[in-house]
């Protein structure tokens, strides 16, 4: 017999198990039932595509006995089996180690929400349960292995004999204490409506031997014990059902079974299609971003089942990357089983499935948006930037696919609306849709560019993902309205103080001075048309705008793009008197507020100041 340590992260996660106050132990029996489930699927996909492997639908099954004198609750599945190896390597450390690291000490201290929103596979058995031993053969080994642990100190490992393929988990159910009832998890009763509950669609059928009491032979009213193996679960599985049957809760155990996310879906979508492709399909758009889905890490993909056999976890072709949030399954009687992942790229009825799929869930954001507007904003923060993404992406090709469901912060209604919501307002002199770029919806308000188009009356849209200004010029235009930066160098609009108009020649030469001091920073420095209160502004010419600069440089193959920059001033402010005095008087000082200036328009885009101590030393100059 040998003797081993758990992997350190399992070891958290037990004396987690261990230690848990969780009010729904009962999951243990979900996810037991649930492994034996997979374990079986193997087998039967392996007996379907090898021919050497022989198959007997009647002995695939799952089998739950409880015996209440010894205290012990027995799983035993008719699956595929683990070698000596898969013990240790699956039950003994977590395979997706990841998922546990990424959540919070207090989370994990508490455990609550890790048990509830992530569940926890096996290791949930030591909720209820003092020692857990798993006999197990392997369907490729001619040996049978007993696995048993007690919790955190580890487990053993010895051989041992077993007649049959497959696997047994035997439960030791721990005592009644003053607050917890574990009695309970022997009672038949009980344990049927658990399997109700939670996995009344497995495949597979999950017997029990039941026992109730009938007449005796021959009498009229003396009864006896009877015990009966039944099947508990009704073996449909959901997708197969109809959706009349259905309840909210149903879906949403699915979902929590199947471990599509940590959360609750925010949506399901139930797709039964039985025309030139057939298909069956239960679709989720998940509550919460998972933890890593903005990274290389996360994995698009439905699984797929070919007339109800599994074929792969992880189908990326159904799926089109700006819909990669989409968790759920499809099955079609239309697949061959033994189809590769290259020939299924190219598989005709998959496409037109994966077609059919995106028609459908765009169809269901768009009615979320329209007839759930709070849910759909929900989803939108949690998934917003993969749509805006996705018009970005491949040179904008889904862009009218998705320009419909994209949000932007508003200035005036100062929550999120739509492009059409934007339009659908603009007064009937302005021209462009009006957006604004920066960090924050806070700082974007305060931005001295704003003032004219604020006062002008005109809505403006905040950027505040990174995405968001490279995405709208791949839109260029919505409903024929072209969008406008704040920052460009013309806003488009007729100032209808013309007499304001400044006579640019009168500080030509102001300005040409200016421009000296500020070569190789600024490509001009000119009248502002759009300040109000502000004495300065920076604005671009071209393409390139300040934030895309920003970004452009952030990026690791930092192309050294430059934004064409031009320095405004408000003419009718105070500051700009001082420096048309100080031009006539003093040109020290034209240079000393000059280079004040810039510096403030840089700070107020967010720029770094080329030299942070020159500028408080000029700010001290203005002091003495
Ligand atoms: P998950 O099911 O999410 O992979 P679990 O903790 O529930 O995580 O199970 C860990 C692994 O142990 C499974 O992936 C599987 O390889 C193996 N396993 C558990 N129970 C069984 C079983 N009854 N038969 C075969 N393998 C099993
Ligand atoms: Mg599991």
């Amino acid at each position: 017999m040998e003797n081993k340590q758990f992997q350190a992260e399992s070891k958290r996660l037990l004396e987690m198990m261990i230690n848990s106050i969780y009010s729904h132990r009962e999951i243990f029996l979900r996810e037991l039932v649930s492994n034996a489930s997979d374990a079986i699927d193997k087998l039967y996909y392996r007996a379907l595509t090898d021919d050497t492997l022989s198959f007997d639908k009647d002995s695939y099954f799952i089998k739950v006995v409880a015996d209440k004198e010894n205290r012990t609750l027995k799983i035993s599945d008719s699956g595929i089996g683990m070698t000596k190896e898969e013990l240790e390597n699956n039950l003994g450390t977590i395979a997706k180690s990841g998922s546990l690291a990424f959540k919070s000490e207090t989370e994990l201290k508490d455990g609550h929400d890790i048990i509830g929103q992530f569940g926890v596979g096996f290791y949930s058995s030591f909720m209820v349960a003092d020692i857990v031993t798993v006999i197990s053969r392997s369907l490729d080994s001619d040996e049978a292995y007993k696995w048993e642990s007690k919790g955190v100190d580890g487990y053993t490992i010895e051989k041992c004999e077993k007649d049959s393929v497959g696997t047994e988990i035997i439960l030791k159910i721990k005592e009644n204490t003053e607050d917890e009832n574990y009695d309970e998890f022997l009672e038949q009763y009980q344990l049927k409506a658990i399997i109700k509950k939670y996995s009344d669609f497995i495949r597979y059928p999950i017997k029990m031997d039941v026992t109730s009491s009938r007449l005796k032979n021959g009498s009229e009213n003396e009864y006896e014990d009877h015990e009966e193996e039944q099947i508990i679960n009704s073996m449909v599985p959901i997708w197969r059902k109809n959706k009349n049957e259905l309840t909210p809760d149903d879906y949403e155990n699915f979902y929590t079974e199947k471990r599509y996310g940590f959360d609750k879906p925010l949506k399901h979508i139930h797709i039964s299609v039985d025309g030139a492709v057939r298909y069956n399909a239960i679709l989720f758009i998940p509550e919460k971003t998972p933890f890593d889905y903005y990274t290389k890490e996360y994995e698009k993909g439905l699984e797929l089942y070919s007339n109800g056999v599994l074929i792969m976890n992880k189908c990326s072709d159904l799926l089109p990357d700006y819909f990669s949030f989409v968790k759920g399954m499809v099955d079609s009687e239309d697949l061959s089983l033994n189809i590769s992942r290259e020939i299924l790229q190219h598989d005709r009825q998959l496409k037109l499935i994966a077609k059919n799929i995106k028609n459908k869930i765009k169809g269901q954001l768009q009615s979320l948006l329209k007839e759930e507007r709070e849910k759909y904003e929900e989803f939108y923060q949690s998934f917003g930037k993969q749509l805006k993404f996705g018009v970005y992406n491949d040179f904008g090709s889904n862009k009218d696919t998705l320009q419909d469901l994209l949000m932007f912060y508003s200035s005036k209604e100062k929550k999120l609306v739509t492009l059409d919501e934007y339009i659908s307002r603009m007064p009937e002199d302005q021209k462009y849709i009006y957006y604004a770029s920066g960090e924050t919806n806070e700082r974007i308000e305060k931005l001295p560019q704003t003032e004219l188009v604020a006062e002008k009356g005109y809505e403006i849209l905040y950027f505040t993902d990174e995405i968001d200004e490279f995405a709208i010029r791949m839109l260029m235009a919505y409903k024929e309205k072209e969008f406008k930066s704040i920052s460009s160098g013309d806003l488009g609009i007729k100032d209808e103080e013309s007499q304001n108009e400044p006579d640019s020649n009168e500080n030509k030469d102001l300005f040409d001075y200016m421009k000296g001091i500020l070569a190789n920073k600024v490509k001009d420095v000119r009248v502002s048309k759009r300040l109000k209160s502000h004495p300065v502004c920076l604005t671009t010419e071209g393409e390139i705008t300040i934030e895309m600069e920003k970004i452009l440089k952030s990026m690791p193959n930092n192309q050294n793009v430059q934004a064409d920059k031009v320095l405004e001033l408000n003419i009718n402010h105070e500051v700009f008197k001082s420096l048309k005095d100080a031009f006539e008087k003093d040109k020290e000082k034209v240079s000393l507020y000059t280079n004040l200036l810039y510096n403030q328009a840089l700070l107020i885009e967010g720029l770094p100041i080329n030299d942070p101590v020159e500028f408080t030393n000029d700010i001290c100059k203005i002091m003495l």
